[in-house]
């Protein structure tokens, strides 16, 4: 076995603090650490010192260009190379200015922007983001930064994600504060558990859905799904197993600290998880895990999905986004520690509750995707409600409150196999819950709607908002008070009270559960056109709008371009499959009908013995099933002509389209039942789920 070269190895990738220790001049490190680590203006003229100190090391390193890296309303993220190379008149120089890092001019013309940016005017800025470090990727010198329109709204998702930190930071500072338990900072945690699927690149190039769209819109199951429930946790192949080695290699040399991976619960279905980080760091890193887990897998001939149901009938993908508060002195303030009625950890948890039952909706709607539509509320994922878990401890805690029980401090008894050679080991105050959207696990809540694919950013900008919204109206209460400690017990309670309907700390894929959500009164938005419209609302507006985290315009901008994005994603879906259907399914069906017919012919023609009807019962089904078929795809297409991609088209999207799609796919997937499977011209579920070894 190869040596490793950890820890040393460990962010040579990455413009970090080694490197500018010894780059830049002390005066100008320092300031800059003051801004990344204290949030105090960046001094821009240290801009060119830091532009020469990057451009040494990364040329030192073998880069060629430089880009500003940035996350424009996609799933993905941009960026434009320049080389480094300019003629002077000495002859070529290598450079990078203090402008060039601070600021760039991307085209902004075919970007999402929904109006922010008149068509006919073009420019778009990105800014420097220097509170998240500069990375090599292949010869480039990738530099993080935001996206601005030339009016100056924001045209990316990480803009947005720091206005929400900024908001969480003033609005938990004066909460601290009344507590006589001052800091510099917060800022919000987040560890973010990324699933996947990773199949052979050679039976994926023969599926044009996965090519096209990332899932599969056709395919009868294969014989055995995930009922064993054995490949969860199960010994890895050894294919995956380099694959993961080799993947955590890579995240290692960009400073990501890959930790965690498993098989997951469906068949070549896997999960890595990273250690948490402050949560714009946190954004970056996986936005560069999710493109770097792709092309490791290209090396192996592999594939990595992050499309959320890539397919039919076994679990889809999600990112569980783990997220809490900390201070600049890394004290976790959702840990209650020894004591989980402390006033101060039970007001964050009242206010958190608070916010997340105010507004459910675009929680709900922050994670929508066409592909997320699919997991929620399949019984492997949480449903489209949303609600809270608690937990045993924070639980009986909450019940003492509303419903007036006795609070009985619970110390579990530690734990033992039984036998004197085992250890005893300890056991937590709160066991878990698989199937909540938004769990307590401890010390940190766990929001489990996420999809796979989705950017951290936007589930992440709504809680962030929200939950310094509803600090900041704990604060406007309880600043005035003379006698604060029993004003904010009472404001706790009344919290608790008030929101208690969004506390459910049982079974979320239960029968019983979406009847008894209605009955409180939580909302059920099951697809993305019945969700992102929460966005519209007076209330959220406000809610982005107070905190200084989007204009109105920004936010409805952002509404509209993922409804546009659903629209348009589902129209691909539809277009591919009517493809897929007419032209490859219909024409290998005609030909086994056919010679089906011509054998039943023969039989007669030459025995009188074998001339029985089976060739022609089947013949006579499958050629009905395939002129349905045929009519079918061209009806969808027809319909598809006539639906405009625009907001308001993502209802027809959700209601007519896609259950077309449905009926059609069950067609077909009969239809693959009844064929002879080395002629079904596409790959089957079996060959995509289990030919990796
Ligand atoms: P699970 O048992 O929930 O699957 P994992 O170990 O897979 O747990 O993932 C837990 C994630 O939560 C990790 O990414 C971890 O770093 C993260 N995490 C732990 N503590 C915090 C915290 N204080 N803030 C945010 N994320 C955290
Ligand atoms: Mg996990």
């Amino acid at each position: 076995m190869e040596k490793s070269r950890l820890p040393e190895s460990f962010g040579t990738n990455v413009f970090g603090d080694a490197a500018m220790r010894e780059l830049l001049t002390e005066e100008v490190y320092f300031s800059l650490k003051r801004t990344v680590e204290e949030g105090e203006p960046l001094d821009p003229a240290i801009a060119p010192a830091v532009a020469n100190a990057m451009k040494k090391w990364a040329i030192s390193k073998g880069a060629t260009h430089f880009t500003h890296w940035f996350q424009p309303l996609t799933d993905l993220t941009a960026e434009k190379h320049e080389a480094f190379l300019c003629p002077a008149k000495e002859g070529p120089i290598l450079r990078l200015t203090g402008k060039d890092l601070i600021v760039g001019e991307p085209d902004a013309s075919s970007f999402p922007s929904d109006g922010m940016r008149r068509t006919c005017a073009a420019r778009g800025y990105t800014a420097w983001d220097p509170t998240s470090p500069a990375f090599l990727k292949e010869k480039t010198l990738c530099i993080p930064a935001v996206f601005l329109s030339y009016t100056g709204e924001t045209l990316d998702k990480k803009g947005p994600l720091l206005r929400s930190a900024a908001a969480l930071d003033r609005a938990l500072k004066r909460i601290l504060k009344l507590f006589g338990t001052p800091c510099r900072r917060v800022v919000t945690t987040v560890g973010p558990e990324q699933e996947y699927f990773l199949i052979d690149e050679e039976v994926y190039l023969k599926r044009r859905d996965l090519l096209l769209t990332g899932r599969t819109l056709l395919g009868a199951p294969a014989l055995r799904g995930q009922e064993l429930e054995d490949h969860y946790f199960g010994a890895l192949k050894s294919r995956v197993l380099e694959y993961m080695h080799d993947l955590d290699e890579t995240l290692w040399s960009y400073g990501i600290y890959a930790h965690s991976e498993h098989n997951e619960v469906a068949p070549a279905q896997h999960e890595l998880a990273p250690v948490f980080t402050v949560t714009n760091l946190a954004s970056d890193n996986n936005q560069l895990m999710m493109e770097l887990m792709q092309k490791v897998a290209a090396r192996h001939r592999l594939v990595c999905l992050l499309h959320e149901k890539p397919f039919a009938g076994i679990n889809g993908s999600g990112k569980h986004n783990n997220w809490s508060l900390s201070t600049d002195t890394g004290e976790n303030l959702l840990d209650p520690a020894d004591d989980p009625q402390s006033p101060r950890f039970l007001l964050l948890i009242a206010c958190i509750l608070a916010a997340v039952d105010e507004h459910q909706g675009i929680l709900r709607a922050s994670v929508a995707s066409a592909g997320n539509d699919r997991r929620l509320g399949g019984d492997e994922a949480p449903p489209a409600i949303l609600s809270v878990y608690l937990g045993d401890q924070l639980g009986a805690i909450f019940d003492s409150i509303v419903l007036g029980r006795e609070y009985m401090p619970q110390n579990p008894a530690p734990g033992s196999v039984g036998v004197p050679e085992s250890p005893i080991f300890p056991i937590d105050a709160t066991d878990r819950n698989r199937t909540s959207p938004f769990a307590f696990t401890g010390n940190k809540f766990e929001f489990r709607m996420p999809g796979a694919k989705c950017s951290v950013a936007d589930p992440n900008i709504v809680l962030n908002t929200i939950a310094a919204d509803a600090f900041s109206r704990a604060a406007d209460a309880l600043e005035g008070e003379k006698d604060f400690l029993p004003a904010c017990k009472k404001y706790t309670e009344e919290l608790f009270k008030k929101h208690a309907r969004i506390v459910f700390n049982y079974n979320g894929y239960g029968p019983d559960w979406a009847e008894e959500a209605k009955k409180r009164g939580l909302l059920n938005l099951r697809t993305t056109a019945d969700a992102v419209p929460q966005f519209f609302r007076r209330e959220s507006v406000d809610v982005f709008v107070r905190q200084g985290v989007l204009t109105e315009k920004e936010l409805i901008a952002r509404a509209d371009i993922a409804l546009e994005k659903y629209c348009k994603t589902v129209r691909i879906e539809a277009l591919t499959l009517a493809d897929m259907l007419r032209r490859d399914v219909f024409p290998t069906v005609e030909g086994y009908v056919r010679e089906l017919l011509e054998t039943a012919s023969l039989k007669r023609q030459i025995s009188e013995n074998c001339a029985d009807m089976c060739e022609i019962l089947l013949a006579e089904e499958l050629s009905s099933m395939n002129g349905e078929l045929l009519k079918g795809a061209e009806e969808l297409e027809a319909l598809l002509a006539r639906c405009p991609t625009e907001p308001a088209a993502a209802e027809t999207f959700a209601k007519t389209v896609l259950p077309a799609m449905e009926r059609l796919r069950s067609l077909a997937d009969a239809m693959e039942r009844r064929c002879p499977s080395d002629r079904w011209p596409f790959p089957s579920y079996t060959a995509l789920l289990y030919s990796v070894r």
